[in-house]
C-alpha cells in the first residue's frame, strides 16, 4: 500500500474511533507501521482536518520529518512496534471506561472469553509515567510482550493489530469489557473469573477467530 493511501485510512481509523465515542478531541492517536518505522497522526489537528499529508512518518530511531510534529506519544506506538513483530496498526485513546478501569489500577481479568481477543487471559495495567515519556514507553513495551491491548494507569489504553481496521475493533471491544468489569465491580469487588484452563482453550480457539478482513496491511 501506498503511503497516501495508508495515510488516509489512518485519518478514516481515527474519525472511526470517534463516532464509536471511544475518543473526544484529539486526545487519542492511530499509528501504522510503514517502510522502517511508521507513519502516525500529528500533534493536536482535528481528524476531521486531517489531509493525508499531515500524517507524520518516524523511523525506527525516532527521526521524523523537520516540517511535522507526530503525535506526543509517537514514542510508546514505537514501542508498541518493537515489542511485537505480528502488530502493523496501533490505536490509543482515553475512552472512559478502560481509562476507570485504570484509575483503579487493575488489569481487566478473564470475566468474559473475548478478553482472549488481546491474546492473553487478562489486559494488564501498565504503571503511571508521564506521557510522551521514555518511562512510560518502556512501560508500555514490557506490556505489549503480554497482550496486543493494555492499559495505561490515570491514563487510558492502547490496542495493537494487524491492521487498522483490527486495532480498532480491539480497542471497541476492550472498552466494552472494561464497562462490563465495572458493572460487575458495582455489584462485587470479587467477580467470578474464568479459569486458566478454560481461557487456554478459548486463546488457542481465538488463533483462528476473530474479525475477517479481506487485505491484511503490509508492514
Ligand atoms: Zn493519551
Amino acid at each position: 500500500m501506498n503511503r497516501d493511501q495508508l495515510a488516509q485510512d489512518i485519518i478514516n481509523t481515527c474519525i472511526e474511533m470517534n463516532k464509536l465515542g471511544l475518543n473526544q478531541g484529539t486526545a487519542g492517536n492511530v499509528s501504522a507501521r510503514y517502510k522502517e518505522g511508521m507513519l502516525i497522526t500529528p500533534s493536536g489537528i482535528p481528524y476531521e482536518k486531517l489531509v493525508p499529508e499531515q500524517i507524520v512518518y518516524v523511523t525506527n530511531e525516532g527521526q521524523f520529518e523537520s516540517d511535522k510534529i507526530p503525535s506526543s506519544e509517537w514514542l510508546f506506538h514505537l514501542a508498541y512496534y518493537k515489542a511485537r513483530s505480528d502488530i502493523n496498526a496501533v490505536v490509543h485513546n482515553h475512552a472512559v471506561n478502560s481509562t476507570a478501569v485504570s484509575i483503579l489500577n487493575k488489569p481487566i481479568p478473564a470475566i468474559h472469553y473475548m478478553v482472549a481477543a488481546s491474546g492473553a487471559a487478562e489486559i494488564p495495567c501498565v504503571p503511571y509515567a508521564t506521557f510522551g515519556s521514555k518511562p512510560l514507553a518502556d512501560f508500555v513495551q514490557q506490556g505489549a510482550k503480554q497482550s496486543k491491548a493494555i492499559l495505561l494507569q490515570h491514563h487510558g489504553m492502547i490496542a495493537g493489530e494487524q491492521n487498522l481496521e483490527k486495532a480498532l475493533w480491539l480497542a471497541h471491544e476492550v472498552e466494552v469489557l472494561a464497562e462490563l468489569y465495572l458493572k460487575v465491580m458495582a455489584i462485587t469487588e470479587q467477580p467470578k473469573i474464568l479459569d486458566t484452563g478454560e481461557m487456554a482453550t478459548v486463546l488457542e480457539k481465538f488463533k483462528t477467530y476473530g474479525l475477517k478482513v479481506s487485505e491484511d496491511r503490509p508492514s
